[in-house]
């Protein structure tokens, strides 16, 4: 794909606009510039908040109806992209063909669940009370002008599950894709764009995180700041915030479990561990990057999953039935490399893997990589790698496996594989994690909350629970 050209990257109050700041995208499959983004800087956020701003006082007393049918109109809108999307989300993410597919489809549900909640979010509800003298209801209300600060690694998606839920709320909107992935994301801009919303409810600054995220955080006009990313920038969102007291919504890092119990379908269980560890490049939050394999299957487990690794077929995106593609950019490339050295200084047996990939001449190609016997206080076991590898450990009881998967400063998502469903489902009570797959590959339906436990997530994003994280709760108390 060429798109060697510079794209405005600013919409603000229905215009689009080329910023000062410009930003270099590159194709991480072949190195080569994609194009140049033509993004904001703090002056160019203080125009998008004072545009949400003005729009508020009509957006949010539009109807749910109004809202559902602009939702649903994105939804449309993206359906009827769909093959530039995925071409888009492949060239700028590295993303195999069919990933960049369920990226998409799941933006297109997202956009149609929230229309669905949108006919209802304007609605108020009545509340008992244990007295004949007063009467009370409920109104939830938008809480504001939102900013939306969204990472590389799930372009349009991340977005889509802040931004759907907020525009039905009856939000107003400042979103900053990521400057490593801004094209997918500039499409889904023009798609929302043309759905009929008023001017000044949707906009959009590109930029890096300094220039434009910071004072996106900081912002008086801001109410609340929704943000996907590492946790140490989900610190200094927190901090930036703090200035105003406005509300944060945080989704961060994770560092998760796939726990194979003594009762597990062998093949399945190797097909998840490949999933967990693999899909994206292992470019995931919810990577199940630990591994943790009852005794009795361990031997069979590792002789399995090595032949599957084997098999992992890695390289250009755009050919067909490709298993995985480059990391992001070359500063994730170094970081992953890095760490697999750090596994390495620190002792841990390398099983397969652990290099770029030899027959790439360039791109950010690197093997799936697979460890054992991984020293538990080492970076590798405890710290989030965000690229394709995984470490496996053996071990002694059910009750082992819980604790070794609960032994993280993270919470976000587990993975349990058992035919002993009774085993299953107790393990999964007891796991600390916002989600946990039993026997299912990281399958999310946007009616499903996403969000983790301990330092992975302040609150929680899709279903019911997402809209509510967009809204003020009002209680009007009435004399008889
Ligand atoms: P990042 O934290 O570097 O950047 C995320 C976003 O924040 C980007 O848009 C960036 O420009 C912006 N930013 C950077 N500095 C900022 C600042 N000082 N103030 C405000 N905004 C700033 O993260 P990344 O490298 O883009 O993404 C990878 C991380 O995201 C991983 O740690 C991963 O675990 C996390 N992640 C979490 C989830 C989840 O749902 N829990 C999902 C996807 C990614």
């Amino acid at each position: 794909m060429t798109l060697k050209q510079t794209l405005p990257g600013v919409y603000i109050d229905g215009l689009w606009q080329h910023g000062p700041q410009l930003l270099g995208v590159i194709n991480p499959s072949t190195e080569q510039a994609l194009a140049l983004v033509a993004g904001g800087d703090g002056k160019t956020l203080n125009a998008a908040a004072a545009a949400a701003q003005a729009a508020f006082a009509g957006w949010s007393r539009s109807s749910g109806a109004q809202r559902a049918d602009v939702l649903r109109a994105i939804a449309r809108g993206v359906e009827a992209r769909r093959e530039r999307l995925i071409e888009l989300q492949s060239s700028n993410s590295g993303k195999p063909l069919g990933e960049s597919a369920i990226d998409v489809d799941d933006v297109i549900a997202t956009f149609d669940y929230y229309a669905g909640l949108a006919a209802a979010a304007g609605q108020d509800s009545a509340l008992a009370l244990p007295s004949d003298e007063f009467v009370a209801r409920v109104r939830r209300e938008p809480c504001g002008v939102v900013g939306l600060i969204v990472p590389w690694n799930f372009p349009m998606v991340t977005t889509a599950w802040k931004l759907a839920p907020a525009l039905a709320a009856g939000c107003c909107v400042v979103l900053k894709p990521s400057e490593v992935t801004p094209l997918a994301e500039l499409e889904l801009a023009a798609i929302i764009a043309e759905a009929g919303l008023p001017n000044g409810v949707f906009n959009l600054v590109c930029g890096t995180g300094l220039a434009v995220g910071a004072p996106l955080a900081g912002d008086p006009r801001i109410a609340k700041v929704s943000f996907t990313g590492s946790n140490a920038v989900g610190v200094q969102v927190m901090q930036r915030a703090a200035e105003t007291v406005k509300g944060v919504s945080l989704e961060l890092g994770g560092k998760s479990a796939l726990l194979v119990l003594a009762s597990a379908d062998l093949e399945l269980a190797v097909e998840l561990a490949c999933a967990g560890g693999f899909f994206n490049a292992g470019q995931m939050c919810s990577a199940t990057s630990r591994v943790l394999i009852a005794d009795a299957l361990y031997e069979d487990f590792v002789a399995l999953l090595t032949a599957r690794v084997a098999a992992i077929r890695v390289g250009d995106p755009f050919v067909a039935e490709q298993d995985m593609g480059p990391l992001v950019n070359a500063a994730q490339y170094r970081r992953v490399l890095g760490h697999i050295d750090s596994g390495l200084n620190a002792g841990a047996r390398l099983l397969c893997g652990g290099a770029r990939v030899a027959d790439q001449p360039c791109g950010y190609f690197v093997q799936p990589t697979v460890f054992t016997e991984v020293p538990l206080d080492s970076a590798l076991w405890r710290e989030e790698i965000f690229g394709p590898v995984l470490c496996l450990k053996r071990v002694a009881s059910e009750a082992e496996a819980l604790a070794l998967a609960n032994d993280s400063e993270y919470g976000l998502v587990a993975s349990v594989v058992g035919q002993d469903l009774e085993a299953a489902e107790r393990v999964a009570n007891a796991l600390q994690a916002g989600l946990v797959w039993i026997n299912a590959p990281q399958v999310i339906f946007p009616q499903t909350a996403w969000g983790g436990y301990k330092q992975s997530s302040i609150g929680r994003e899709l279903g019911p629970w997402g809209l509510s994280a967009f809204q003020e709760i009002k209680h009007v108390l009435r004399a008889l």
